[in-house]
């Protein structure tokens, strides 16, 4: 598998790299993204493809079913350096159809010992969700029923990222928009979250 990734590589540099030098050469001096991504770690959700934008535009933090655990020093210390050095003017959330994050909300995992632990930052948005809709019978429900999860997480965690200090801060200032969105993998639509 790993030769895969070095063959992949050698592909990239002779019809990516190489052709747009230039570009790559200006992108070796740093980065200026405007941008910061917070998303999942689903191996389907890239970026900078379903954005359709170059290497350099946009900071990412992913993780498992893109949550912002309100005293977590990783996104703390991503949230720090995104605001305060790179000076990003957008934070964007994205949730996404499918997510195996907010599947796992439903199922047993007493076999697991951080995915729980993990997934509780998550866990709020299941139940909101199911104290507004009916239980879900049927596959179309049950769809339906993910769907407004991943979507309640995407708001959910719009929250998380407000009881920063530096995002608070920031927001009010206007020197950032936080922005919620939600990536349908097989259409390959983003939308926003209200
Ligand atoms: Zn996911």
């Amino acid at each position: 598998m790993i030769d895969h990734i070095f063959e992949g590589n050698r592909a990239f540099c002779e019809n990516e790299v190489r052709p747009n030098c230039e570009f790559y050469e200006a992108l070796a001096t740093g980065q200026k993204p405007s941008v910061l991504w917070i998303g999942c770690s689903d191996s389907r959700i890239v970026p900078e493809m379903i954005a359709n934008v170059k290497p350099g535009e946009l900071f990412v933090h992913r993780n498992i079913g893109n949550v912002v655990p309100p005293l977590d020093l990783n996104a703390g210390t991503v949230l720090e350096y995104a605001i305060n050095h790179l000076k990003v003017q957008e934070i964007v959330v994205c949730g996404h159809s499918d997510c195996g994050a907010c599947k796992a909300l439903d199922a047993d995992l007493s076999h697991d010992h951080m995915i729980p632990n993990w997934l509780s930052n998550a866990r709020p948005a299941q139940k909101r969700v199911d104290d507004r809709l009916p239980p879900a019978s049927t596959e179309t429900e049950r769809k339906a029923r993910l769907e407004a999860i991943a979507k309640e997480n995407v708001r959910l965690q719009l929250e998380h990222l407000r009881q920063f200090p530096i995002v608070q801060k920031a927001e009010a200032e206007g020197r950032i928009h936080l922005n919620g969105v939600y990536y349908d993998i097989a259409s390959g639509d983003l939308s926003v979250v209200e």
